[in-house]
Parts: structure tokens; sequence; C-alpha cells
């Protein structure tokens, strides 16, 4: 069996059923996305736009593609068709360029809110306190064009686990504050955790890992 199929499969074991395992294939072949696809699995994420459209073009149609980097709004438009979920939004103005493609296309596009955790400032994100009023005030205007499908996280990079564990954790309580807001009972997923810190974020409540080269190896 190959290794890439046994990391996924030696992670999916460790992780509970009602977690998502999204395998990232960033800078990562075909072969190797193959590979998996073979096996049954259908999801996989990428963080260029560019890389998941080439992608998409050379494989099976029936994989669903996760765009888990962040989205510049010039990109919305070739990306809109060929994504399942946009884990990155992560800005009002990014939104309302979703929303004119979804409607130009009568479509409905589903996404996560990319909230910033950490504090270091090469990560993007919507600043904490904002997520709650773009999603009572601003929202509304989607009239169903989008929809908000829970929380996405990125933690520091850091080996101080007590820093990222209290990151986490502040995504999860965010996560269901908003779960009490009727309009948004519905969300379920929380994705956070990556090959660096997947356990502790599935320990903190993630619903959605991100794993690239604990699956992948460390390049192409
Ligand atoms: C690359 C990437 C991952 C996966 O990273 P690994 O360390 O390879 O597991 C997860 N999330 C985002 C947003 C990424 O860009």
């Amino acid at each position: 069996m190959s290794t890439t199929v046994d990391n996924y499969r030696r992670i999916r074991a460790e992780i509970p059923l009602h977690v998502q395992l999204l395998a990232v294939s960033k800078n990562h072949s075909i072969e190797k996305i193959l590979e998996l696809y073979e096996t049954g699995v259908r999801d996989f994420g990428e963080n260029k736009v560019q890389e998941l459209l080439e992608k998409a073009s050379k494989l099976p149609s029936d994989i669903r593609w996760h765009l888990i980097g962040h989205l510049q709004r010039n990109k919305v438009k070739p990306l809109i068709q060929s994504v399942y979920l946009i884990h990155s939004l992560d800005s009002v103005r990014l939104f309302h360029e979703i929303l004119k493609e979804a409607r130009r296309l009568e479509i409905k596009i589903s996404a996560l809110i990319q909230v910033q955790i950490s504090s270091e400032d090469t990560k993007f994100g919507m600043p904490f306190s904002e997520v709650i009023p773009f999603l009572t005030e601003v929202f509304p205007l989607a009239q169903g064009y989008i929809s908000i499908q829970g929380l996405m996280g990125m933690a520091s990079n850091v080996s101080d686990k007590g820093i990222v564990e209290a990151e986490f954790k502040r995504l999860n309580s965010l996560f269901h504050e908003i779960k009490l807001i009727p309009q948004f009972s519905h969300i379920s997923l929380l994705s956070m955790g990556m090959s660096q810190d997947w356990p502790l974020a599935v320990q903190e409540g993630s619903t959605c890992v991100r794993v690239g080269s604990d699956i992948f190896g460390l390049r192409g």
C-alpha cells in the first residue's frame, strides 16, 4: 500500500468519526491525489486558485475541492464554479465579490469565515470582534446566495502548546456563541488543526482538520 494511503488511514483512525479529515494536496501531484481518490477519498484542499483549477481540470469531477488559502477578489470569478467550500471568507469586500458572482450565475456558494486567532500578522482572517457584527448586519444581504457553514482558523506557528490551545479554545467559543443566533444554529464546521497541531485541535472541538504534510510528505 502507498505511504500516502497509509498515512491517511492512520490519521483517520486516530480522530473521531464526526471529524472530517481534509487532505491538503497543495504542492502534491495528481498521481498522489489519485491514490487517495481510488480508496474513496473525495475531499481535497488547495491553497492557490490556479493550482486548484489545474488539478480540477485533470481529475474526476466528483472531487470536492476546498479552497483553504487566501482568496483575492479578482480570483473569485475563475474559482467560483469549481469550488465546493471556501474556508477563507475573511473580509466584507470579499463577501461582496462572492455575492456578486453567485448572483450573476444564480448559484449558492458555501463558505467558512476565516477568523484571525493568531497574533502573528502573517495570518489572514477577519478580526475576532468583527465576526458577529458581520454575520448579523452584513451577511443578511446574501439572501440565500451564500451559505455560512462555520468558522476556520489557523493557530500560531509556535512550539508553546499553551498558546495554540488558547487560540483554538477561543475560536471554539466563538463558534458556540454563533450557534446561539437562530439564523446560524445550523453551522457545523469548525475547521482548525493542521499537521503540527491537529491532535490539539480535535481535543478543542475541531470538526474538520486540514492535513497536508502528515499525509503526503513534506514536498511534491
Ligand atoms: C498548507 C495548509 C494546511 C496544511 O498544512 P500542513 O502543515 O501541510 O498539514 C492547512 N491549512 C492551510 C490554510 C494551509 O495553507
